[in-house]
């Protein structure tokens, strides 16, 4: 990955056998599997190995030349400190062209443009779930034909809402995510809830400025049983459709677009191949004036000095700092560090520690100064490259990078994910060559030939941000063509009573 780097991985499909030797002349003294790293050089105990010229450990025995380096030869430095650390050091503005590209959105009277027209309908609290997707399902079967121009209509079922301490400072966090996804630009502004009644968030407190809310509430009285319930949700959501239906689509500057990044069921590859290749496209929208988002508190605090040195201002640097500190505080109560991010299929991918599994994901936000922090359910309010302070977790990243509103995600993997939100589309990009020739169905694009390097990176950017602009048009996804997808996930680190 750079001229520096003391150890360099197997590309070979299936792996490399022992005695095989290297087109430089190394020779392999063991088996190693494909995407793990082979000791380019004798590397002895303690000595630092390096891979993106960034020390990923150090070597717990001495490891002669061809040696295979696994998670167990490889011992995890600490996580780097918080203090002196590179402020806006390399924060220069991109030197890329903008596209002359457009694509075709939905402009909402706010200003945002969504790339799907949904309805989409809010719960405040999980108990009105069943009756709700009741609901849903005959308004699909019965109502959606009637409005051709309407995507479809989806209820964004959770499991927050009641018992849960309410008051907690942390309770923000879910409950902005709720009423920011209900804003997200895909849902044309309608908004539209479903609340029990007795529930601790209340319609008032979940949409403080929204008065008369389009409400049904189950408990009020003129709700005479499960009929009456579900043919007034049926009647609401049919005021909608007929709204929603006279939307168009018409052609949109990439400006407007704003594109949720991230990256699960990682392997060696992701580093290698669809991450930076999702960094050149992340900058060629962001040199058109767009948003992109990248996340994963996890897998950036290994890289903290280079999300510093790259944001635009102090103050963005400041903010950075405040949320990965929050993050280590919040894993420091369970007990864990960032190191309990990496899962068994991370590992058996080639990817020995969160080190380096951080490297190689930092890389899909590209070069582009971070213009931004968003807080853990807050909406972006700004434009370029912004990182989004989410978990890790595939649907709970997701999620809160619904809230933020991204319009469009884009979803790396290498071990393999058919990971989907209904709420925006969701385009799945293989590491490998290999995962996309098996899930043919459910990969969008292959990055793999990267590795092969039948594809230069600049060049599988350019074909991965042409695939974004068509998917933001209205081109389906695998996932969508299959009508697949996740439950959202909110994140609520406030306690449950
Ligand atoms: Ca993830």
């Amino acid at each position: 990955m750079h001229p520096a780097d003391n150890v360099a991985i197997v590309a070979n499909t299936g792996g490399l056998p022992s005695g095989s030797v290297t087109p430089d002349g190394l020779t392999l003294l063991e088996r190693i599997p494909q995407g793990h790293k082979v000791a380019l050089g004798d590397i002895a105990r303690g000595q630092e190995i390096r891979r993106y010229d960034v020390s990923i450990g150090t070597a717990s025995h001495d490891l002669p030349a061809g040696s295979w380096i696994n998670e167990e030869r490889l011992t995890l430095p600490p996580a780097p400190g918080m203090n002196r650390l590179p402020i806006a050091t390399r924060a220069a503005p991109l030197t890329r062209k903008p596209r002359p590209a457009t694509f075709l959105g939905y402009r909402n009277p706010d200003g945002s443009v969504g790339t799907r027209n949904l309805l989409g309908i809010t719960s405040t609290v999980q108990c009105v779930s069943g009756i709700l997707a009741y609901a849903v399902a005959r308004i699909r079967a019965e109502l959606l034909p009637k409005y051709p121009n309407v995507d479809g209509v989806l209820a964004h079922d959770h499991t927050y809402g009641c018992g849960v301490a309410i008051d907690s400072q942390d309770a923000e966090i879910p409950i902005r995510t709720l009423r920011n996804i209900a804003a997200n630009p895909n849902f044309g502004g309608a908004l539209m809830a479903v609340s029990l009644g007795c529930e601790k968030l209340q319609p008032s407190r979940l949409f403080p400025e929204r008065d008369p809310l389009d409400l049904v509430r189950f408990q009020d009285e003129r709700n005479s049983g499960f009929d009456a319930i579900v043919t007034d949700i049926m009647a609401r959501a049919e005021n909608h459709l007929q709204r929603l239906n006279q939307r168009e689509r018409q052609p949109t500057r990439v400006s407007e677009l704003v594109v949720g990044m991230q990256c699960g069921g990682s392997d060696a590859f992701s580093g290698v191949t669809a991450n930076p290749a999702l960094g050149v496209a992340s900058d060629m929208i962001v040199a058109s004036g767009g948003t992109t988002l990248f996340s994963e508190v996890t897998e950036v605090r290994d890289g903290i000095e280079q999300l510093t040195a790259r944001a635009i201002s102090s103050d963005v640097a400041r903010d950075l700092i405040d949320w990965l500190a929050w993050y280590d505080l919040y894993l420091a109560r369970g007990g864990v560090d960032r190191s309990a991010n990496t899962t068994p299929g991370n590992r058996a991918g080639g990817l020995s520690n969160i080190r380096e599994k951080a490297m190689g994901s930092i890389i899909k936000s590209g070069s582009a100064p971070i213009a931004g922090v968003v807080a853990p359910g807050a909406r972006a309010e700004r434009r370029g490259l912004l990182f989004a302070a989410t978990p890790a977790s595939d649907f709970t990243c997701g999620t809160l990078q619904l809230a933020a509103g991204a319009t469009v995600h884009v979803f790396t993997t290498g071990r393999g994910t058919p990971y989907s939100l209904e709420a925006m589309p969701t385009l799945k990009i293989s590491t490998r060559s290999d995962l996309a020739r098996r899930w043919h169905d459910l990969i969008d694009i292959d990055a793999g030939p990267v590795a092969e390097g039948n594809v230069s990176l600049e060049e599988m950017g350019q074909i991965i941000f042409d695939q974004i602009l068509a998917t933001a048009s209205g081109q389906r996804t695998w996932a969508e063509r299959h009508g697949i997808h996740n439950s959202l996930a909110l994140f609520n680190p406030a306690p449950v009573t």
